[in-house]
């Protein structure tokens, strides 16, 4: 019989993420490498799935802050005024939803993977691994820095979203919206690593025999 303990879910080891390997890491057969750079880090994966997304999903994902739409385009018309780059529209909300129809079309165009990874500031190192936005510029030792080669300059140029493998939730309020729209309660799993008594307890005793 298994007895069940209350689970303090505050506690900052349970701190959680939300990754979503894209339709094109899983072309570059690159699901393994993603999941290896994660785990490896002694984070727990909690949530696993393989999805179809659809455009309403997607869609619901980037504008879970409602300002997301108008903070990008605003981002994408100050970037590329200081690159000099083409402008399709000057008006930042227009910017915005031209770059989400762009994300649809690219994020339900194959199977993603869905995870939810859970440990002590997750969400902060799980960004850091996944590297910044851009993979031109993304920091070596990162995944959209090491196995990807895209820039903002020629995913605009073909009017096509900038093609980064992952995604990873960028605080941990997102993290918690976001997890609610990818994972029903019941997908989620409450389990013990073995090595989480390396990683957080006070000391590490009982070692020797
Ligand atoms: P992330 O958290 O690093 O994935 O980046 P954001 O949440 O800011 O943006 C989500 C996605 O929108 C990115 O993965 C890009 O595909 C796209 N995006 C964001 N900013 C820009 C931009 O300035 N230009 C272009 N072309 N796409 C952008
Ligand atoms: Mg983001």
């Amino acid at each position: 019989m298994t007895t069940h303990t209350k689970i303090d879910h505050m506690h900052p080891k349970r701190e959680r993420t939300l990754v979503l390997i894209k339709p094109d890491a899983i072309q570059r057969t690159l699901i393994g490498e993603v999941v290896q750079r994660y785990e490896r880090l002694g984070l727990k994966l909690v949530g696993l799935k393989f999805v179809r997304p659809t455009k309403e999903l997607v869609e619901k994902h980037y504008m879970n802050d409602p300002e997301w739409v108008s903070k990008t385009g605003a981002k994408f018309i100050a970037h590329a005024t200081a690159h000099k780059l083409n402008i399709k529209f000057h008006d930042p909300v227009k910017m915005g939803e031209h770059i989400l129809h762009r994300l649809s079309k690219y994020m339900t165009s194959g199977p993603v993977i869905a995870m939810v990874w859970q440990g002590l500031h997750a969400v902060a190192i799980v960004r850091k691994i996944t590297g910044s936005t851009e993979p031109l510029s993304s920091d070596v030792g990162t995944i959209r820095g090491d196995f990807v080669l895209d820039s903002y300059e020629f995913s605009d140029a073909e009017d096509r979203s900038i093609r980064n493998l992952v995604h990873s939730s960028g605080s941990v309020d997102e993290a918690r919206s976001e997890i609610d729209l990818w994972f029903s309660k019941d997908e989620l799993i409450d389990y013990i690593l073995i090595q989480e008594k390396v990683l957080y307890s006070a000391h590490m005793d009982g070692i020797f025999e």
